[in-house]
């Protein structure tokens, strides 16, 4: 039976870390705003280590998204304060910690040179360290390690505490927060008029963003030219807990190319450490393998072989939303009433107070600020139109 529901300015569909902020922000400038989503404040927020990784994840041809990055970590200290206060003072861990990333091998170290050079090219601040200076700054590293990256401007902040924050933002500033699935999107004519959830109710509203993470190009109703090209790419995660008693583990992020595999050990305030991440391409398979947990302790040992004396925790897979340049999706479709805020891949959780901002920008006024300018979904509908001429 379908039942109809009073409008709303703005529908927001996904209730993960980009929906939300989104709805946040939307709401904060005034806009009568409802969200959609089974379970909001999941996704893969639940998973992630929560880098804010600007610099450490700069690659090559990717330079019009590192001043995106740029732009959004140099955001998340006001924007941490806003969200406390927004959400009756909860903490979302931001910690300024910086990040420290190691050679263990020639080869690493050939390649962590060349991400220096292109780092440096780009006017960002690193500095080459030799192995001792490495171990110095942090004791725990394995006596083996070559050389390193010490970049003082890549911070964390704790992906649960952010979704959880902003999904209490969320309610305080008015959002109608909407505990189901968005079945089929809803179009009036040639625009985009909200969407039909899975008990039958539909929400009408004025503009729609689609912030379905991975799951994006699965609405149905959506115009097949307008899905947006998003796919799941599987990362495993390991918890491990560093005991009170233990003293000092690390102090800072570490991260490391093993054997061409990224690794990465995350420590939290709390005692929390976090060991990342595979990277597969398996469809919308979540399961955590025997193979995946493996290598990640293989490398994660290599670089602090003190890992092995701490309890594990917890072992998690998500899926990140990937783009086919690695870049988000944000701003109007081609159906009018109808936005993408999607594709955020390994950088969502950086890119959360830039994008809540940017789309907030875009609904309330109509139009996107030049920085979001380049992430246009049209890229793509340009291409595509190509490839058929
Ligand atoms: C292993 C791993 C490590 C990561 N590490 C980092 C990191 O260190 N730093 C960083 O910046 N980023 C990291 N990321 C990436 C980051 O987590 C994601 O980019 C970000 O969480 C994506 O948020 P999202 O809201 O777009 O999507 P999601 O988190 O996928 O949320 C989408 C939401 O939409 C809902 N939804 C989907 N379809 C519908 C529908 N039809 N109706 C209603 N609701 C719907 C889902 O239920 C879900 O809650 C990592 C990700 C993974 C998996």
């Amino acid at each position: 039976m379908h039942s109809s529901r009073k409008g709303s300015d703005v529908l927001v569909i996904g209730g993960g870390i980009i929906g939300l902020a989104t709805a946040w922000r939307a709401a904060r400038r005034g806009l009568r705003t409802a969200l959609a989503d089974p379970a909001p404040g999941g996704g893969a927020a639940r998973v992630a280590a929560g880098m804010l990784a600007a610099v450490t994840e700069l690659h090559y041809g990717e330079e019009t998204l590192l001043g995106l990055n740029l732009a959004s970590a140099a955001r998340y200290p006001e924007f941490a304060a806003e969200l406390a206060d927004a959400s009756g003072g909860m903490d979302i861990g931001y910690r300024a910690c910086g990040t420290l990333a190691v050679a263990l091998d020639a080869d690493d170290r050939l390649h962590l040179r060349e991400l220096h050079a292109l780092q440096r090219r780009c006017g960002l601040e690193s500095e080459w360290l030799t192995g001792r200076e490495c171990r110095r700054l942090e004791p725990m590293l394995a006596p083996g390690v070559r050389g390193g990256l010490r970049v003082d401007g890549d911070h964390q902040v704790d992906p649960r505490r952010l979704a959880a924050a902003l999904l209490a933002a969320c309610e305080r500033t008015g959002v109608e927060i909407c505990r189901s699935r968005a079945e089929r999107l809803l179009v009036d004519g040639d625009r985009a008029a909200g969407a039909v959830l899975d008990d039958g109710t539909e929400l009408r509203a004025g503009q729609t963003v689609l912030a379905g993470g991975s799951l994006s190009g699965r609405l149905a109703g959506v115009p097949q030219e307008v899905l947006p090209p998003v796919r799941p790419v599987k990362g495993q995660v390991l918890r491990l807990t560093v005991p009170a008693a233990y003293g000092p583990f690390l102090s800072r992020t570490v991260r490391a190319v093993v054997r061409g595999s990224h690794v990465y050990l995350v420590p939290r305030e709390n005692g929390e450490l976090v060991v990342g991440a595979t990277s597969e391409e398996l469809g919308w398979d979540t399961t955590v393998t025997a193979g995946g947990v493996y290598e990640l302790l293989r490398d994660a040992h290599e670089l602090v072989p003190g890992i092995t004396e701490l309890p594990l925790t917890e072992t998690l897979a998500g899926l990140r939303p990937g783009s086919p340049d690695n870049a988000p999706l944000l701003g109007p479709t081609a159906l009018p009433g109808l936005h993408l805020a999607t594709g955020h891949y390994r950088n969502g959780v950086l890119l959360t107070p830039l994008t809540g901002d940017a789309m907030a920008d875009l609904l309330a006024t109509g139009t996107l600020p030049d920085i979001a300018l380049p992430f246009s979904p049209s890229r793509f509908s340009a291409a595509r139109q190509e490839a058929y001429a």
